[in-house]
């Protein structure tokens, strides 16, 4: 045993001559394919930036990354940062250059786009070049800690900066000007939008009844609107004595739907909310899909007759059953973890409500198969297939691209093309081995430093 060991360790400790040439070459072999691994990362960053760009992915799935995981096979993390490093390269030409020449590794480049601006790429490029991949990763964490104070510092100013000036006018008008936090104006803003709707979508439904679209009233203009709107959340606002209310209950929707229509699409009858606008027969049949559900018997004038009582159209034990089966929206490429249930064949169509006939599908997915003519169905076997609105298969996951034999050779061949002549060194770091000082690096880098 004891002899064993030792003869292993001087094999280790002193490679034969000729072995030590060969290793070399093996490290140079290894140091050429990756340059032409990161020349060819560059070219795939490129072509994702115009994919997402043109939305490309816009077929069904929620966002370029979402489309990539699916179609190539990353993982969520590294589809997403696949896509924020596309992205960014675009408005970094000198970072995204130096990439597609082999000189700065992809691992590097990831890091510099965290933090580089048109402004700091060029000397943040330089940072790349001088150091190893581990040198970059911590100028750059020192230079997000820059980055936040000064934004902590830049939200506590705007933040100071909040205010809301209301004076009457000569006229005898209300005036207002005022400053709101990004997040606090989107509430506002919202709340607009919703006030709005309530009054002139109202107004529509009703013109639309009655049939008389008034063409000699001028509808308000849009800052008019936008008043009329403020005094509606004002006196919401009064009437519920200023509370907010839980955020589930901030929105609910109400859908009447003519039974017909919830059977056929191309019915007669019609789907209108609580306030009188319409929705469209196909979005009530998604609502109806999983929803409680509360049937009223109507005779032909419109008076009701009997009011069921209120139900869940998917029961809360087969529902738990369907999240456990199912797990996340069964969409490709999704896998959400909260969805709905679908029914593959509506309830109105007398599709049962039994798990063979559900199938879990987050808020996009249901819309995509309701209202934007993706298609499901369940095998014989029991597999869920989906297809796009052409028909075309929507496979769970697509067969990988076919790959040259010798994709090195390949690669080789199509960057000697371009002019691009790639080896062992051409992304060595210009470090000689000195001690890195993060912080007196970021104290002369960076523009916000002192
Ligand atoms: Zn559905
Ligand atoms: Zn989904």
């Amino acid at each position: 045993m004891n002899t064993d060991f030792y003869v292993t360790t001087e094999a280790m400790a002193e490679p034969a001559v000729g072995c030590t040439a060969e290793l070399e070459r093996l490290g140079d072999e290894i140091a050429e394919l990756s340059a032409h691994l990161d020349a060819a990362t560059a070219r795939l960053l490129e072509l994702i930036r115009e994919f997402d760009a043109r939305a490309g992915w816009n077929t069904g799935f929620r966002s370029c990354a979402e489309w990539l995981s699916w179609r190539v096979g990353l993982d969520r993390g590294a589809a997403r940062e696949r896509v924020r490093v596309a992205r960014a390269l675009g408005t970094l030409p000198r970072l995204a250059q130096a990439l597609a020449r082999g000189e700065l590794s992809y691992a590097k480049v990831r890091a510099l786009t965290r933090v580089a601006t048109p402004e700091t790429e060029e000397r943040l490029l330089a940072v790349g070049r001088a150091g190893t991949a581990e040198h970059v990763e911590r100028i750059v964490r020192g230079w997000r800690r820059v980055d936040r104070l000064a934004e902590a510092q830049e939200t506590a100013r705007r933040h100071k900066s909040r205010a809301l000036h209301v004076y009457q006018d000569e006229d005898g008008m209300v005036v207002f000007r005022g400053r709101l936090a990004p997040e606090v104006g989107a509430v506002l803003i919202q709340a607009l939008a919703a006030a709005r709707e309530a009054l002139y979508q109202k107004a529509y439904a009703e013109s639309v009844r009655a049939e008389t679209s008034d063409v000699s009233l001028e509808p308000p203009t849009m800052p008019q609107q936008q008043a009329d709107a403020l005094a509606l959340v004002a006196e919401t606002a009064l009437h519920h004595g200023i509370d907010p209310g839980a955020p589930g209950e901030r929105y609910q929707v109400v859908v009447h739907v003519d039974a017909p229509v919830l059977a056929d699409a191309d019915a007669p009858g019609q789907s209108v909310l609580d306030d009188g606008a319409r929705v469209s027969a196909e979005t009530s049949q998604r609502l109806a899909c999983d929803a409680s559900r509360v049937v009223m018997r109507h005779d032909p004038n419109g008076r009701i007759l009997e009011v069921g009582a209120r139900t869940r159209t998917i029961p809360p034990a087969l529902r738990r059953a369907l999240q456990h089966r199912d797990r996340g929206c069964r969409f490709p490429g999704c896998g959400r973890r909260f969805g709905q249930g679908h029914h593959i064949h509506h309830w109105a169509h007398g599709g049962p409500t039994k798990l063979s006939n559900l199938a879990l599908l987050c808020r996009r997915h249901h819309r995509a198969v309701h209202e934007e003519g993706f298609q499901v169905e369940r095998q014989p076997d029991g597999e869920l297939s989906f297809r796009r609105p052409d028909g075309r298969p929507l496979p769970e996951s697509p067969p990988p691209a076919p790959v040259p034999v010798d994709p090195v050779e390949a690669l080789r061949a199509r960057h000697d093309a371009h002019g691009l002549h790639l080896h062992a060194r051409t992304a060595m770091p210009g470090w000689l081995g000195e001690r890195l000082d993060v912080g007196w690096a970021i104290d002369v880098l960076h523009p916000l430093a002192c």
